[in-house]
């Protein structure tokens, strides 16, 4: 047993185990987990979060941040496999917060098909190039420090952004606020019970904390959010998350320990080994995805096209199927 410098976000407790001693870039990282209920993170915590980002977000500042096409392209590939996971919720025009809209491109294609999107954006210069490129609407700032109307939005998406903040519950708590009360909020995050990266890739300094569905489900329900339903992706490394409000709200008094979460975790984190990864189809198939992608990507972006001009190419059969004009129209 050993101590921890932060209490843990989830039950409050201050008794932890020493999952790993290193990150992913191989540099001294000391990942935790909570015996009492399985939340992991980092501790003590690696950067300061905010000048992190801000000393990351000063040097995109600098010269205007225009995205290759290639990234572009994979962002919107992205895009597109984020709105079929939430198109049953898109089908009359609704108010969307993408929180977190990076450079945009999710973002953009939630508007081209006519829905009302707002998003929020830390990093200044992926900010104003969305603003520039595509004509969003982006707060810039972290989302602590966001102002939206409360009960205002019909769908609020967190797409891996939530494991980067250094207090996912009061996080949680505050994308609650800003829903309507019939809303729904789409929490996506990595698995930390996944097995297709290599074990040594598990932890991420920018991780600040790291969940499995049970902790995940407990944090939002301890906020006031409810499960309605999950998805696992295929390679078994995200968890995406379908939260609706409960009410009334009821904080701080929830008994938030999960027994026998700790025990599951940190059992498939000490099995999860090379040799058992190697035995299994996983890292072909990521090799073979790649080399495909690659390809893909070079098909896609052999001549210079703005950002818009790829992504509605790219868009334009969601866009023809799923617009809510045309859907209204008929
Ligand atoms: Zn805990």
């Amino acid at each position: 047993m050993n101590a921890c410098s932060i209490p843990c976000n989830l039950c409050g407790g201050a008794e932890v185990s020493i999952l790993s001693n290193r990150s992913r870039s191989g540099k001294p990282l000391r990942t935790v987990i909570c015996q009492a209920c399985g939340l992991v993170w980092s501790d003590p915590r690696p950067h300061e979060a905010r000048q992190f980002y801000e000393e990351e977000y000063r040097l995109s500042y600098k010269r205007a941040y225009s995205p290759k096409s290639k990234h572009v392209l994979r962002a919107g590939h992205v895009a597109l496999s984020r709105f079929e996971k939430i198109e049953q919720f898109l089908s009359s025009r609704k108010a969307v917060l993408d929180v977190g809209t990076g450079g945009g491109e999710f973002a953009y294609l939630l508007q081209s098909l006519g829905h009302g999107v707002e998003g929020i954006e830390p990093n200044r210069g992926y900010a104003d190039y969305s603003i520039r490129e595509y004509g969003l609407t982006v707060q810039v700032g972290f989302v602590q420090e966001a102002a939206f109307v409360p009960d205002s939005f019909d769908v609020v998406t967190i797409w891996h952004v939530l494991e980067h903040t250094e207090d996912p519950g009061f996080i949680l708590a505050l994308l609650r606020s800003w829903l309507k009360p019939d809303g729904i909020l789409v929490v996506e995050v990595p698995n930390v019970e996944a097995t297709c990266q290599a074990p040594r890739s598990t932890f991420h300094e920018a991780h600040l904390y790291n969940f499995n569905v049970v902790s995940l489900r407990r944090l939002a329900r301890k906020h006031g959010l409810h499960e309605s339903r999950h998805l696992i992706s295929r390679d078994g490394g995200n968890i995406t998350m379908f939260l609706s409000r409960t009410e009334p709200l009821v904080q701080d008094r929830y008994d938030a320990s999960i027994p026998g979460n700790c025990e599951w975790i940190s059992r498939i984190v000490r099995r999860h080994s090379n040799v058992r990864r190697h035995l299994t189809p996983l890292p072909y198939v990521r090799v073979w995805q790649r080399l495909c992608r690659s390809f893909q990507e070079r098909r896609e972006t052999s001549d210079e096209r703005s950002g818009k001009a790829l992504l509605d190419q790219l868009y334009a059969p969601r866009l023809q199927l799923h617009s809510v004009e045309r859907h209204e129209e008929i």
